[in-house]
């Protein structure tokens, strides 16, 4: 067996000027032992031949793959509305990049690596659970069509994390189109760094915007990506839970895997993560937090501007036109889920009042959507008149579709990352035991197959398994 590990690096933030990041290295941990490593994305990435111990020792940062340029980047965000000038990675080192198998620059980074010149008040690491949380998500979330960081691996340190209690620890290895956010702009605007603040401009155009030519296109193109990722995770019942700016990302990749949660039963206002006491990122609230977050990259960008004062109101009107973007994306989404392909305007009616009636009784949003194939929809309304009026309307509208099933079939998951099965799923972890995580991450992998036999997994909870509020 092979006892190095082989990455083709081919960095470039880290040749970009000192004040975009801080060189530090991982921290070493006292006995890594290797959870998960997912050789798919290992050979898109173009890394092969890794076996443990050298996967364990490298991807808890205790060796350093050669070519290696370990660095914790610069941003800022704007926190549940308020603007830290200062975040930055706290407890993740960028390795480096590599180009895969598809010509894709991506991203490889160590999450709760170790402190860094950024880590605040923080210990630098993160425990188990928010690690296998976030492996099993982000895989799921990309096995649903839906763009996002990825998962590498997964490594126990053999260390303790004290948050409430004392816990184990963990460390994950994200992948990403780019670590670029929102706040990575933020920063160099607020300091008045705007030559800094062009280089990432160039540097951001390079690797996500090859065809903007100047700060608007760019931001277009940042916009249509969000407006299309945000519609994708209402379509799922997704709710990402932390979309402070600084977890918003440039590449319109879903990054930031905090106190995320998917829907079971349907109600627009439901928030699960217990640091958003106000609703500001629950379920709905997205599409508005959407546009919040492009009109903070807007006003950054407006540094770069011969004259920013007579930019604002080209482009404050750019911004006004994202939740039409929006609802467009949101249509084609919604509209697939109820087997049309080519959905108009009028068909918005059609869709609204199915979720109306689901709301009503609760109806569980997955499931439902999925019931329409075979009318087990109609299941979930304890009064079927309800939906049997809606039904008649829909059948009408089906006359013009060709394989309306197919359509369904194809926007409509069979399974989705449950809340209280990933919370068994941690439990399990903690107390040794992987196999369920190992059950998920295969499962989850063919989120629209209703062949596999994993009916517990595609219930809803019953009433004493309900996760109310997720943590991070
Ligand atoms: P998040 O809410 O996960 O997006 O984190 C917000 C900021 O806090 C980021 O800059 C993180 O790097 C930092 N951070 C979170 N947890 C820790 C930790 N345990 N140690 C150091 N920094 C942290
Ligand atoms: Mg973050
Ligand atoms: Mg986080």
């Amino acid at each position: 067996s092979d006892m190095t590990l082989h990455i083709p690096f081919d960095n470039s933030y880290a040749a970009l000027p000192d004040s975009f990041y801080a060189r530090v290295a991982p921290t070493p941990v006292r006995a890594p032992e290797l959870i998960a490593f997912n050789t798919d994305l290992a050979k898109t990435l173009g890394i092969d031949g890794a076996e443990d111990p050298a996967l364990a020792s490298v991807f808890a940062g205790n060796t350093l793959p050669d070519g290696a340029t370990p660095i914790a980047q610069l941003y800022a965000g704007h926190q549940f509305g308020q603007y830290n000038p200062q975040l930055g990675d706290g407890r993740a080192v960028l390795l480096g990049e590599t180009i895969g198998t598809d010509g894709i620059r991506r991203d490889i980074q160590l999450k709760g690596s170790g402190q860094t010149p950024f880590s605040r008040m923080g210990d630098g690491r993160a425990w188990l659970g928010p690690v296998l949380r976030e492996y099993v998500v982000s895989e799921a979330m990309h096995a649903l069509g839906v763009p996002t960081t990825r998962a590498l691996a997964a490594v126990r340190t053999g260390e303790t994390v004290v948050r409430e209690a004392p816990l184990p620890g963990a460390v994950l290895t994200r992948v990403a189109q780019s670590h670029l956010r929102v706040g990575t702009f933020q920063v160099f605007a607020a300091r008045g760094d705007i030559d800094g603040l062009k280089t990432l401009f160039d540097y951001a155009v390079d690797r996500h915007a090859p065809d903007a030519t100047d700060p608007a296109s760019f931001l277009d193109t940042v916009m249509r990506k969000q407006a299309a990722l945000v519609a994708q995770w209402l379509s799922l019942g997704f709710i990402h839970g932390v979309m402070n700016t600084d977890n918003c990302s440039i590449s319109g990749e879903t990054i930031d895997y905090g106190p995320c949660a998917f829907m079971d039963s349907y109600h627009p206002e439901t928030v699960y993560s217990s640091i958003d006491r106000f609703g500001r990122y629950g379920y709905a609230a997205q599409a508005d937090i959407i546009v919040w977050n492009m009109a903070q990259l807007a006003t950054a960008l407006l540094n770069l501007m011969p004259d920013p004062e007579a930019a604002v109101e080209p482009f404050t009107a750019q911004i006004h036109g994202m939740p039409e973007m929006i609802r467009a994306e949101w249509l084609k989404q919604f509209g697939a889920k109820i087997g049309l392909s080519a959905p108009t305007q009028d068909d918005a009616r059609l869709i609204v009042d199915l979720l109306a009636a689901m709301q009503e009784v609760e109806a569980d949003f997955t499931n439902t959507f999925r019931g329409l194939i075979d009318g087990s929809a109609r299941d979930h309304f304890p009064d079927p008149t309800l939906y049997d009026a809606w039904s008649d309307r829909w059948q009408a509208r089906l006359e013009a579709e060709e394989d309306p099933h197919a359509v369904i079939r194809a926007a409509n998951p069979v399974l989705i990352p449950r809340n209280h099965r990933i919370e068994e799923m941690i439990a399990a972890a903690v107390d040794g035991d992987d196999t369920l995580f190992h059950r998920l991450v295969a499962a989850y992998a063919k989120p629209y197959d209703d062949t596999q036999s994993n009916i517990d997994l595609r219930n809803p909870p019953a009433p004493n398994e309900v996760v109310q509020a997720t943590f991070c």
